[in-house]
């Protein structure tokens, strides 16, 4: 389907709505394709307040561990085919209230929401596309991780079990924040990477499951660089997991569902 025409993508709006909602799409009579009514039943259904309650969860951790700053960050979740449902701009991340969320479509356009949704939800709804399996998109910026974005380097592996099962790490470019190149560059990794450190800015990270484990992703990356950091402070060489043990996890890790480019490799 054209979803660059606009009537086709109200169309599959609708159908994404009435799809969420468990109703059948209306034949005939009722209400506009795509109207306001519909969007705003679906903004204001019980399964989406639940994720609303749940982003304002996670903006309230993201917060309270220092991961975010002034009005920095951003989560989105996707609630349908072509549907995502985000943080807005310009509010802090840790004081967030459900009504504050916004509802927008692929194309990062705003359906619903009282406040104008984040300026960086092209990078999320690009990782979305490029990767179906993505429900959920976390983005932040924790000091330690943050920290390697800056220096340009991916952590070092094989150090930690956490880190190897859970995480898949790759860095991206520096791109100006909230434009399609930025985005573009982030959704080039997405197939085999959960987590992206975006030089000289932060890190977004994605999940199969839900939010939280999107989140999940930003404690285990944060944690593991803290490590590394303090680790390359004793004047002892690090010991390493070996290839044998390393084996193990990634069978661990391909059971999970989780991407990694080392799947078998030698
Ligand atoms: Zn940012």
């Amino acid at each position: 389907m054209d979803a660059s025409n606009p009537s086709r993508r109200r169309e599959m709006v609708r159908k994404t709505v009435y799809k969420r909602l468990n109703k059948p799409l209306p034949t005939g009579a009722g209400p506009a394709r795509g109207s306001k009514p519909e969007i705003e039943a679906f903004f204001n259904s019980p399964q989406i307040h639940g994720l609303k309650l749940q982003i304002c969860d996670i903006g309230r951790r993201l917060w309270q561990r220092t991961y975010v700053d002034g009005n920095g960050g951003n989560i989105a979740i996707r609630v349908g085919k072509d549907i995502a449902l985000c943080t807005p701009t310009l509010v802090s991340k840790g004081f967030m209230k459900p009504e504050d969320l916004c509802l927008v479509d692929f194309k990062g356009n705003q359906l619903f929401g009282a406040k104008r949704r984040t300026s960086e939800i092209l990078m999320h709804l690009q990782i979305m596309k490029r990767q179906p399996r993505a429900v959920a998109v976390v983005h932040c910026h924790p000091p330690h991780a943050t920290g390697f974005a800056v220096a340009g380097m991916v952590p070092p592996t094989c150090l930690i079990p956490e880190f190897e099962v859970f995480v898949s790490a790759a860095i991206a470019p520096y791109r100006t924040p909230g434009t399609p190149e930025l985005g573009r560059q982030i959704a080039g990794l997405v197939d085999k990477h959960n987590v992206i450190l975006m030089a000289n800015h932060g890190v977004v990270s994605w999940s199969h499951n839900n939010v939280e484990d999107a989140y999940f992703k930003m404690e285990i990356l944060e944690s593991y660089c803290r490590t590394i950091l303090v680790a390359s402070q004793l004047s002892r060489t690090p010991n390493i997991i070996s290839p044998a043990q390393l084996k193990d996890l990634l069978k661990i890790k391909k059971n999970l569902g989780i991407p990694d480019p080392r799947y078998g490799r030698k």
